[in-house]
């Protein structure tokens, strides 16, 4: 039997609806304890998932991933395989000496991992979402991590001026419109990992436009950036990340 699936922790996510036989099957073979179907695109500013239970209750997990531990409930809060690469990146891409603004950190994705193996000195962590946020707590003490200030707030309202040596976007859709906010926490030098969903066409062009529009606006220069491809987003559009660096004019 081939069915498709991904694996959350213990919790199956497939994409079809399935039979008895087909459930007995998967549940045999993988051990899961919950298998659930996504009935719609994840929506809202929260990225909030809508599923269907077809097999168990319980939807909170453990999920563990390039040696981090990611509590979460996936009835609450998305869980996006297709960024395992970007998440694996992040982990390494840091250093001791910096400090980082997470500004969509949700549960932890990008934040963990580089908290974990960059060690730098300080990510403070914000998240708008109440339930994201208590995981991203849970998931801090289960890393056993001393770096990361969770900040339950929308990123827009946070009062901290130049003190990012390095800031994540890992939103999409409208990122543009929180870049006057990252140049806000951004030091006088400084790199910004800005993600964007592109049509292929102008994947090189409007991201970079837009990075250079915002750049300008708050008195500073693009000096340098590298565009890479996280994922297909849907036919002819790419979830693409700019790491982009920045100085002061
Ligand atoms: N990049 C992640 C990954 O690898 O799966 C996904 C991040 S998720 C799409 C974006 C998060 O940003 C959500 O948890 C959402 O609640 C949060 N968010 C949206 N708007 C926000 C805001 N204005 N301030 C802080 N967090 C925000």
């Amino acid at each position: 039997m081939r069915i498709k699936y991904q694996k959350i922790g213990d919790i199956l996510i497939v994409k079809d609806d399935l039979n008895e036989e087909e459930i007995k099957y998967l549940v045999e073979k993988t051990k899961c304890k919950t298998i659930a179907k996504y009935t719609a695109q994840i929506t809202g500013d929260f990225r909030t998932p809508h599923l269907k239970i077809l097999y168990g209750k319980e939807t909170e997990t453990i999920h563990k991933e390039h040696g981090c531990l990611f509590k979460i409930d996936v009835k609450k809060i998305m869980w996006s395989m297709g960024n395992i690469k970007e998440r694996e990146r992040m982990a390494k891409i840091g250093n001791k000496d910096e400090v980082v603004v997470d500004m969509f950190a949700g549960i932890g994705y990008f934040t963990i991992p580089m908290a974990k193996y960059s060690k730098p000195k300080k990510i403070y962590a914000i998240e708008i979402n109440p339930d994201a946020y208590h995981y991203l707590c849970e998931n801090i003490k289960l890393n056993k991590l001393d770096n990361v200030i969770p900040i339950l707030s929308d990123n827009r309202k946070v009062e901290l001026k130049d003190i990012a040596d390095r800031i994540i976007m890992g939103y999409v859709h409208k990122t543009h419109k929180f870049l006057d906010k990252a140049f806000e926490f951004l030091k006088d030098m400084g790199i910004i990992h800005y993600h964007e969903t592109v049509a292929e066409k102008i994947m090189k062009i409007r991201p970079i436009e837009r990075l250079k529009f915002y750049a300008e606006k708050n008195n500073y220069k693009l000096v340098d950036y590298e565009i890479h491809k996280i994922k297909k987003y849907a036919p002819g559009v790419w979830h693409i990340v700019v790491d982009a660096e920045f100085e002061r004019i």
